[in-house]
């Protein structure tokens, strides 16, 4: 299968300036930037990160390369070039493979990425796409998770809660936001909400040795989130606290900057949540008392559970 299968792909496949070699020899040549290269890595697995019974081949495909785009969104950057490698089941493999990469096309050409290359093999077990992606970003405009101070504003790029409905099988991830913020304000730190809002969040401030004081009302729950919540026994606002696959951004910057996007840049959709605190952990701030909240979120263990505090 595999070299008519390449022959096709590298029909389909666009290519950038910067790739010197692509798919079809035994590795894949990228002429260097003065730029950072940026690379990242995530495989999705049929009954794990999708279900085949249910869900699209295509979206599935189309999934494994936005959740990495949103990564490389995370560090300020832009995606380049993919690198993908299928593990088929043996039933049926070339037809699986047609149909995962017609996501992922359209997911690279959406987002002007080039398949540079990958692997493709067949097993008894169940598919697992796995996409390795590398990207770009100036030495000096580098977004880490690390960089909040304290007294920074907390800015989230979109709604979030109940993607499972749909939206976590086409992720929107935020490059060309985060390019466009990249030219306005000096973000300090940056982190994807592929987990949960408020795990990632966690995350975001542990990495930079801040805590987080939130306005939960400010916090824009996502229209998912209210339906959801109609049978899951649920609140809208505890979907929107930890359901993840959200792939929007969590930022912070000076105060100053977060008035001016807020103000002055409305279409941008960016909405402050909160600020960093010095004492560490999420807090909420009501009637001038504040109370630790629990970041909660999907640990990868295959299920909604709650960190240790
Ligand atoms: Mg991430």
């Amino acid at each position: 299968m595999e070299l008519s299968f390449l022959a096709y792909l590298r029909g389909r496949c666009r290519s950038l300036p910067s790739i010197h070699l692509g798919i079809g020899d035994d590795a894949a040549a990228i002429i260097p930037t003065e730029k950072l290269q940026l690379s990242c890595t995530d495989q999705i697995i049929d009954g794990v990160d999708f279900l085949s019974a249910e869900h699209s081949l295509r979206d599935a495909g189309y999934k494994s390369v936005a959740i990495n785009i949103s990564d490389i969104a995370a560090m300020g950057g832009v995606p380049k070039a993919a690198l993908v490698t299928l593990t088929l089941p043996l039933e049926d493999s070339t037809k699986i493979a047609g149909e995962v990469y017609e996501g992922i096309l359209e997911a690279c050409t959406k987002y002007g990425i080039t398949i540079a290359g990958g692997d493709i093999s067949t097993y008894e077990g169940p598919l697992a796409i796995n996409v390795c992606l590398l990207g770009e970003v100036a030495e000096n405009k580098i977004w880490r998770r690390s960089g909040a101070n304290e007294n920074d504003a907390i800015m989230l790029t979109g709604a979030v809660g109940g993607s499972i409905l749909g939206r976590h099988l086409r992720p929107e991830p935020k490059v060309a936001l985060a390019q466009k913020l990249q030219t306005l304000v000096d973000v300090t730190a940056a982190i994807d909400i592929s987990d949960g809002l408020s795990l990632d969040l966690d995350r975001l401030c542990a990495a930079s040795g801040v805590g987080a004081e939130l306005d939960t009302d400010q916090i824009p729950v996502h229209p998912d989130a209210a339906r959801l919540a109609e049978s899951s026994g649920r609140s809208a606002f505890q979907h929107a606290w930890s359901d993840g696959e959200d792939f929007e951004l969590l930022l912070t910057m000076n105060q100053h900057d977060a008035d001016h996007l807020t103000q002055q840049r409305p279409e941008l959709g960016l909405t402050q949540i909160g600020k960093t605190v010095g004492r560490t952990g999420l807090w909420r701030k009501y009637d001038r008392k504040v109370e630790r909240l629990p970041p909660q979120g999907y640990m990868h263990q295959g299920k909604h559970e709650q960190t240790s505090d």
